[in-house]
């Protein structure tokens, strides 16, 4: 064995060595990988985060499998955001072995919402709610009151941590007006429903969405519509996405040169470590810049 080898095998056993001081942190377990960035904003040391639904797997097309199952009896909290916003969790929730584990992130919707027309489900609330920066700061908030009361967590570190998310929170949404202002010029054009939340936040403009629903077709008159927006859009941006729609936008007549950016709704390219959320947001900003309007397209 050469002395490198050694040495390998040194780092190795030390890192076996130092496992079961890991394995005392507690496990938290998010529904979704943007609620695990938000949590380890505020767990960050004191726990240890991972989400339920894969990054590379939209929560629209989920089915759970034998490990994730096991993930969930294995961990010591579990969060999620309510019936409301993420049917398909709901039957795995109400299983008594993990009732006693499981908090809701946000309350359920109370009756009709503002995003009434943007709703994939039933109670008519657009769900990607982890795209807001005042919900993902509720959020924080109910996980600081929740993680504190787990077995050997620091609450002060927790309320620290707290604190430090919601400045860097503020900081990033300045930053991130102060680059988006100048580009209120251009409109929009997403795959499916997932936006409205960051656009709101920001002063964006969405100006048309394929569908509503990635789980259902749209119509060949909201295509016409669709259509129609295209045409009459002065900086018109095509937004596609990571996990879901592809090239949704190339059955369509669209204008030349196209600008075409690709966001990702749920962050599934940040790692959950802390600062881990406001990246998050800052990537969401970087493919909205993409599609500045005076950006040289000969360079592509
Ligand atoms: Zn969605």
């Amino acid at each position: 064995m050469t002395d490198r080898n050694l040495l390998y095998l040194l780092i190795l056993l030390l890192g076996l060595m130092a496992t079961p001081a890991w394995a005392e942190r507690p496990l938290v377990v998010t529904s979704t990988h943007p609620l695990a960035l938000i949590v380890k904003e505020v767990a960050a040391e004191q726990a240890d985060v991972q989400a339920l639904v894969p990054a590379d797997v939209s929560p629209h097309h989920y089915s759970m499998r034998p490990s994730e199952r096991r993930s969930l009896a294995e961990a010591d909290r579990i969060y999620w955001l309510g019936a409301g916003l993420e049917p398909f969790l709901q039957g795995t929730m109400s299983d008594s072995t993990l009732s006693g584990k499981a908090r809701t992130l946000v309350g359920e919707p109370q009756g009709q919402s503002e995003n009434d027309e943007h709703g994939h489900h039933g109670t008519g609330e657009d769900p990607h709610v982890w795209l807001s920066p005042e919900r993902a700061l509720a959020m924080a908030e109910r996980a600081r009151e929740t993680l504190d009361q787990l077995d050997g967590v620091d609450r002060q570190a927790i309320e620290r941590n707290h604190r430090r998310f919601e400045d860097r929170l503020h900081e990033t949404e300045e930053r991130i007006r102060a680059q988006l202002d100048p580009l209120q010029m251009i409109t929009l054009f997403t795959y499916h429903d997932a936006f409205h939340y960051f656009a709101d936040h920001f002063g964006l403009t969405i100006a048309g969405t394929l569908t509503s629903n990635p789980e259902r077709s749209p119509s060949a008159r909201h295509i016409a519509g669709l259509q129609q927006s295209l045409e009459e859009a002065r900086f018109p941006c095509i937004m596609t996405e990571t996990q879901l729609g592809g090239d949704w936008w190339r059955g369509l007549d669209v204008p030349q040169p196209l600008a075409v950016s690709r966001w990702d709704p749920i962050g599934g390219d940040t790692p959950v470590e802390v600062g881990g959320y406001t990246a998050f947001l800052e990537s969401l900003a970087e493919a909205v810049s993409r599609c500045r309007p005076e950006q040289p397209s000969k360079d592509k």
